[in-house]
């Protein structure tokens, strides 16, 4: 296992990395020398941040498909019940919708006592090219991979499930035959968490280039004017997070949220610096497996599942936008709109993946459907980078919340490695491959 002397050291270097991200990115952004073509643009902002902050969330995002491949059958042949994998995948799909549903309705509630954008003028400076909604029907048929080497090349992650869950119950049904093909797999699955580590020891210097690079690029101007929006936002989504959420996790799994929290911090700072669920999958499963006791044969499906399907964070902000715009171009919303948008935003959050950005995708598909105007989403546009990154945030949260339920529920959960603080932590010594395991 990890080693426990020498791990916080990660956790705070990174938080140190993000804190000093911050402050550069500020004082470059309001020093005004990063416009483009700039020297301090080219070498430093668009050049070494960009490109640190690029080769990291490429060298995590090479993780996802192997590690989820690889994951998913350990822990189908772990569960090695077909019955309990079928109700790990109907608790999570259920708790995945209900906390989505919560998120939004909280959001439009909140944002409608609150009123932002009431007397804002409707200009818009950026164009916003929306998105229909797909229909359901393509959403189901789209699971099924046609090719499984293409998902796994595209990193279509419902249809890399579905099929890594097929593989392993095909696995488990030849028996002992392919023992060995489990044996090799299981293998090559500790070899993927040990990638995760090497790449997590770059994190503090590639999440302080992450976070400058997008700091400086915040269009500081435009916060003040839609600071209702930001701040309504923000409020709903911390508490989300706080209240929400940790009030879900005691109810239903009497864990301690105050811990849970804790062990959190290193996979929501990055949630934050990278503004991608998908990309943060290997950081959330080592957390859930290693340090808060959730066994792989449930985390290997809630986490990339939770990934894909469960964005709470990204429902608040279409709540809060909705209501925002609705304000904007004085247009009133009724209790079936209401409706209307929480139904649109569960449905749409299935079909797309927790990449940075998909959130306006999603709010788009919300509009058209409800009759909103979609080019008021350019009135938003550009805020939504920082924005991304605090719901992003929240959407990890809301996925490992559900895992540590779920493996509650079934009785696949380590008590002693969640209450022990120095579980797993991310060690120095761990990565030069003095584990002692
Ligand atoms: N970036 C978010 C995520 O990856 C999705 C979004 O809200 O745009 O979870």
């Amino acid at each position: 296992m990890s080693n426990q002397l020498n791990g916080s050291s990660l956790t705070k270097k990174v938080i140190i990395g993000m804190g000093l991200g911050i402050l550069i990115g500020l004082a470059i952004n309001f020093s005004g020398l990063n416009s483009e073509g700039s020297p301090l643009n080219v070498w430093l902002v668009s050049g070494l941040f960009h490109i640190v902050g690029k080769m990291f969330v490429n060298s995590l995002k090479m993780l996802v498909v192997p590690l989820v491949l690889f994951s998913l059958i350990c822990g189908v042949c772990g569960i090695g019940n077909l019955k309990q994998l079928g109700r790990v995948g109907s608790k999570s799909f259920g708790l995945y919708m209900m906390t989505t549903a919560v998120a939004i309705a909280t959001a439009l509630v909140a944002a409608s006592i609150v009123a932002p954008g009431k007397g804002m003028n409707a200009e818009t400076s950026a164009n916003f090219a929306g998105r229909e909604a797909p229909p359901l029907s393509q959403v189901l048929i789209d699971i099924v991979p046609g090719n499984p080497i293409a998902a796994l090349a595209n990193g279509e992650m419902l249809q890399v499930i579905f099929f890594a869950i097929l593989l392993g119950v095909s696995m488990l049904m030849v028996g002992k035959k392919a023992q060995p093909l489990v044996d090799g797999v299981e293998m090559l699955n500790e070899v993927m968490m040990k990638m995760v580590d090497i790449v997590m020891s770059a994190a503090p210097y590639a999440v302080f280039c992450l976070i400058a690079y997008s700091v400086a690029n915040l269009g500081m101007d435009l916060l003040g004017e839609l600071l209702s929006y930001v701040l309504v936002l923000i409020g709903v989504l911390l508490f989300h997070l706080l209240v929400t959420l940790m009030l879900t996790l005691k109810l239903f799994s009497g864990l301690n949220p105050v811990m849970f929290l804790r062990k959190m911090r290193n996979v929501q700072v990055f949630a934050f610096s990278t503004a991608s669920s998908n990309a943060t999958i290997p950081v959330t499963l080592r957390t859930v497996t290693e340090r808060l006791g959730v066994n792989n044969s449930v985390a290997s499906f809630t986490i990339p599942f939770g990934a894909t399907i469960n964005m709470d964070g990204t429902a608040i902000m279409q709540g809060v936008a909705t209501v925002f715009i609705a304000n904007v171009y004085n247009i009133d919303l009724g209790m079936g709109d209401f409706l209307m948008v929480i139904f649109m935003a569960v449905l749409a959050s299935i079909g797309t993946a927790g990449v940075p950005g998909v959130g306006l995708i999603m709010l788009s598909m919300v509009f058209s459907q409800v009759g909103l105007p979609v080019e008021g989403i350019g009135l938003i546009l550009g805020v939504d980078r920082l924005l991304d990154m605090v719901r992003t945030a929240v959407n990890v949260s809301g996925d490992s919340v559900v895992s540590c339920i779920v493996a509650k529920g079934e009785g696949n959960f380590d008590d002693e490695m969640f209450n022990n603080p120095a579980a797993g932590l991310f060690g120095k010594d761990e990565i030069r491959g003095s584990s002692g395991d």
